[in-house]
């Protein structure tokens, strides 16, 4: 199946790669006939997903049953009138019925909306209303079927509302929906078809450093992670991946479904409400998994776990990304597993942007370099380039070539999208600097950096260095105003557990950072919480430590 998108298949070296990597866009492409249909076609057997829940309740799909079942689904939405350009909500969290959705509406033309089940009736008001959603399909759970309804009065453009599991009042039962539809489902062709340049999905970013932001992808956009899926995560034809996200986050479309089937691998999905370090080790063991990828917490959970006790002979390569990555957790994993993590940095905006690819040694703190199709550079900030070593903003340039899957801009907000993407440079609002390899390594996000007595200072060093303190659990260093210094370090820190809090143990952290970094750096301030602020995807929200700091001056 990669042939026919890509210009070449084989690489040995990061040079060889970045210079010849082409991804060939067919027009009118259309992930779900093209990829899924086609498999269908020629190796109906061959498996697409391996399921499984807490209860042990395990299920396989293959690509010719999800033929069937998307055309099915495509029928049913069909038959409540959802056409080419109408926006569906999903709210499935990991059901297979997720997949069955998103090729349907692929399959339509229309236009999904992944979104997570944490949702609250306010959330939910704000996106129906900013994308004009036409339809909800969610999972039968008391708390999100209560939002939903409780959001009903403000939400107009909701016509229908769809439960998986079972029937309610005023709900539309999905599950016999589907079940009734045919599954043969006709491709629309010309007008009535999907052309590359249609709204596929919407994502609501994960609101680190403000609102959520709509961001569009088109239906190019699934093409554009064979990038992720077959170059930084290194999945196999036959393999079995597993992705850890919720089908409401991008990083669901980035590991779950596009770029591992274009590369011919299954994607193997453990439905979970709870993260439990030891169950999801061993669903890892039993299923078999080959190749993983995770956030950082998740590892900073399974080297708190004895490894040894888990067979993870199968599991050949992990990936990690969505935050930064601290050399701690890098080293104390390759010392349990003898696995090398390889870390990249994108965003919902883009795919793998920046990344530690199979033929290059990673180094631990570094997010790699540049991906191929990437026109990478660094600016400061008067917009000139970095020398090596100089910290800037990261940005894609796009006047010569917009990379495959990268946005087409936050959707009904062009001022905020031309505030980001301007004169053919998109700022991605995150810092890092260039050593003498070309790696970048990530400093923080521009709006979290510190300015102190002339020193800038990324939160995201001394975090790191915090870690290195077995007393620390987690950290978030932020700005605190100083009427000398412009601005000094403040450490947010979550005490190990056998840890109590002391005028003694904040001069110890001091001490420490002072130690294993330039001595400037340290915090001056280390307030001890039990909690961090953290979105709903779980990333620390340094922006409400500044604002609870400045609302109680
Ligand atoms: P919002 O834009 O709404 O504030 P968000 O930026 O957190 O939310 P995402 O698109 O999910 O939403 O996350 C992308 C961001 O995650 C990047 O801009 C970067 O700050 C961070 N990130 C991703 N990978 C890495 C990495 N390897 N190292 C450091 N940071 C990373
Ligand atoms: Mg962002």
């Amino acid at each position: 199946m990669l042939e026919k998108y890509l210009s070449r298949v084989d690489f040995t070296s990061y040079e060889d790669f970045y210079e010849n990597l082409k991804i060939n866009v067919p027009e009118n492409f259309n992930f779900a006939y093209d990829v899924v249909d086609e498999y269908a076609k020629t190796t109906p057997d061959k498996v697409a997903i391996v399921w499984c829940d807490k209860s042990g309740a395990e299920k396989t799909f293959t690509f010719g049953q999800l033929k069937e079942y998307s055309d099915k689904t495509a029928n049913y939405f069909k038959s409540l009138g959802i056409k080419r350009g109408d926006p569906v909500m999903l709210i499935l969290k990991r059901r297979y019925e997720f997949w069955f959705c998103i090729l349907a509406l692929h399959k339509l033309g229309a236009v999904t909306i992944p979104a997570t089940h944490l949702l609250t009736s306010k959330d939910i008001v704000y996106r129906a209303n900013a994308a004009d959603i036409k339809m909800i399909v969610c999972v039968n759970e008391p708390e999100v079927v209560m939002h939903i309804e409780d959001s009903a009065s403000k939400t107009p453009t909701v016509k229908y509302k769809a439960l998986i599991d079972g029937s309610k009042d005023g709900w539309l039962d999905f599950s016999s929906g589907i079940e009734e539809a045919s599954n043969e489902f006709q491709r629309p062709l010309g007008e009535l078809g999907s052309h590359n340049s249609d709204i596929s999905l919407l994502y609501f970013t994960s609101g680190t450093t403000g609102m959520p932001k709509m961001v569009q992808h088109d239906y190019e956009y699934p093409l554009g992670h064979i990038l992720t899926a077959r170059y930084w995560q290194n999945v196999s034809e036959g393999g079995l991946h597993l992705t850890v996200a919720d089908t409401g986050w991008a990083k669901a479309v980035w590991g779950k479904i596009y770029g591992q089937w274009l590369s011919g691998c299954a994607v193997f999905v453990y439905d979970f409400d709870k993260f439990v370090p030891k169950e999801l080790l061993e669903v890892i063991s039993k299923h078999h998994v080959t190749s993983f990828c995770a956030p950082p917490t998740i590892y900073r959970f399974f080297i708190k776990e004895d490894l040894s006790k888990f067979d993870l002979s199968s599991l050949k390569y992990c990936t990690v990304a969505g935050e930064p990555l601290n050399p701690e957790v890098y080293s104390q994993f390759y010392k349990a597993t003898g696995i090398k993590l390889m870390e990249a940095f994108g965003q919902t905006e883009l795919t793998v942007t920046v990344g530690t690819f199979p033929w290059m040694e990673p180094k631990p703190g570094s997010m790699g370099k540049p991906s191929p199709g990437y026109d990478i550079d660094l600016l400061d900030e008067n917009g000139n380039s970095c020398q090596d070593g100089e910290e800037g903003q990261i940005v894609v340039r796009t006047t010569k070539k917009k990379p495959a899957g990268m946005f087409g801009g936050y959707y009904r907000d062009e001022a905020l999208t031309k505030s980001v993407w301007h004169d053919g440079i998109y700022y991605t609002g995150d810092m890092a600097w260039r050593d003498e390899d070309g790696y970048l390594w990530f400093v923080g996000r521009a709006d979290d950096v510190i300015k102190s007595s002339g020193y800038r200072i990324g939160p995201f060093e001394v975090e790191s260095a915090l870690l290195e303190h077995p007393a620390v659990l987690e950290c978030a260093i932020t700005a605190v105003p100083d009427p000398i210094r412009g601005q000094i370090v403040k450490a947010t820190v979550i005490l190990a557990k056998s840890y109590t809090a002391s005028e003694e143990l904040v001069k110890k952290l001091q001490d420490h950072v002072k130690k294993v970094t330039a001595p400037y750096k340290y915090p001056r301030i280390i307030e001890f919480v039990t909690e961090l602020p953290k979105t709903i995807s779980g990333k620390i929200r340094r922006v409400e430590i500044r604002q609870t700091d400045k609302d109680s001056k």
